[in-house]
This record gives structure tokens, C-alpha cells and sequence, in this order.
């Protein structure tokens, strides 16, 4: 099973997962909207590799209420692992236990064999799942891991919604040393807000020099 690419855009592989929805402002079709769609997503993250996506698509066209259902199960757990990145440690009780459960219910169906890979390129080892059974229920796995590794590490106080006004919908990992990051990119969400303070200090009052 290929590695995943890192370092995600959103610091986290299953953050990237959550915001595979809000393409559509960026007027491109949102990742899940169809199992293609997916897979070109895991692809782009590099869980699957071209050969493997290509084996997929062949199977889903062969199997296609699984290839659906397994699309189906998948914004499933994106729509229950948003709130959680959306609002970190400060997410409602419930919104947090709907996430655990949907963590559980992939993590306990899982089953496969662990072992060490050696990365050919650089020759440093890393652990890795290779799933046994149902291939596209798999899919999810590394991502589901991925948040489940945000909770157990304590991480979960440094993800969050990008603060932009209009609101973006964006989170992130907050990787910076002060904490305090609230854009999900300097270069787009940070410079508008930069940009909106400028054009509110130009509109303020000016006073006005002493008898004008
Ligand atoms: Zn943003």
C-alpha cells in the first residue's frame, strides 16, 4: 500500500478528507460526489496509486451498489468528522461521541496485517496496514486512522475552522509556535483579511486638523 503524501495541505490527512466539500465554492465538483471522483481524491493524496486506481475503477464498474455504497459511507464520515475539525476541543459532546462512533465502527471492521515497509527512495522504515478483505471499504481506513491519531495525541486543540470573513469553510492544523494561526492559507483567506482591514481603516473618520 503506497504512503501517504505529506505533509497534507491542512497538516493532517483526514482534515484534507473534511475538506474535499468545499470545492464547489471554488466552483470544482466536490471530490465525493462520485466513487471516480474518490479515487481521484485518494490518488491525489496518494493513498492509492495509478495502476491500483485503475484496478478500483474496473472493479466499481462491476460492482457498482458497492462502489456506491462505499461513496455513501465515506460523506458519512466526513459529515460526522467536520464538526469535530471545525471546532477542536470545543466541539459539542455530541458531535464528538457521532465522531468516536464513526472512528469505531471503521477501525473495529478493520482487519489486515501490520508490517515495516522500507521507503525505496531514502531506505527509512515505516509501519503500515496493508487491509485484508473488502477493498473498498479499506479506502477509508488510513483516513479514519488519521483522526483517530489527532485525538489520542492531544492535537485536537490545534484544529480548527479558518476564521475568514466571508466564511470559509476550511480547517487546519495550527502548526504555528504561537498557536494562533487563524487562516487556512496566508496567501488566499489571510490576505483578503488584511486587504478588508486596510479598506475599513481608509473608510474610518479622519479627524479633521484643529479649525477646519
Ligand atoms: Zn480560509
Amino acid at each position: 500500500m503506497p504512503r501517504a503524501r505529506t505533509p497534507f495541505a491542512a497538516g493532517r490527512l483526514w482534515l484534507d478528507f473534511v475538506n474535499t466539500d468545499e470545492a464547489p465554492r471554488h466552483a470544482q465538483p466536490d471530490a465525493l460526489v462520485s466513487f471516480d471522483g474518490y479515487l481521484a481524491w485518494l490518488e491525489s493524496v496518494g493513498l492509492v496509486d495509478a495502476a491500483r486506481r485503475t484496478a478500483l475503477e474496473r472493479r466499481a464498474l462491476e460492482q457498482p451498489a458497492s462502489a456506491s455504497a462505499t461513496l455513501h459511507e465515506a460523506r458519512r464520515i466526513r459529515s460526522a468528522l467536520r464538526p469535530l475539525a471545525e471546532r477542536g476541543l470545543h466541539a459539542s459532546e455530541r458531535a464528538t461521541q457521532t465522531a468516536v462512533l464513526e472512528i469505531n465502527r471503521v477501525l473495529g471492521r478493520s482487519t489486515g496485517v501490520r508490517r515495516v515497509e522500507r521507503d525505496p527512495r531514502d531506505g527509512s522504515f515505516t509501519r503500515a496496514f496493508v487491509p485484508a478483505g473488502d477493498a473498498f471499504a479499506a479506502l477509508v481506513i488510513p483516513v479514519v486512522e488519521s483522526a483517530a491519531d489527532t485525538l489520542v495525541t492531544g492535537e485536537l486543540g490545534r484544529v480548527r475552522r479558518c476564521a475568514a470573513e466571508p466564511p470559509c469553510p476550511r480547517v487546519f492544523l495550527d502548526t504555528s509556535r504561537s498557536g494562533r494561526r487563524r487562516w487556512c492559507d496566508m496567501r488566499t483567506c489571510g490576505n483578503r483579511a488584511k486587504a478588508a482591514r486596510h479598506r475599513a481603516n481608509a473608510r474610518a473618520p479622519r479627524r479633521l486638523p484643529p479649525g477646519g
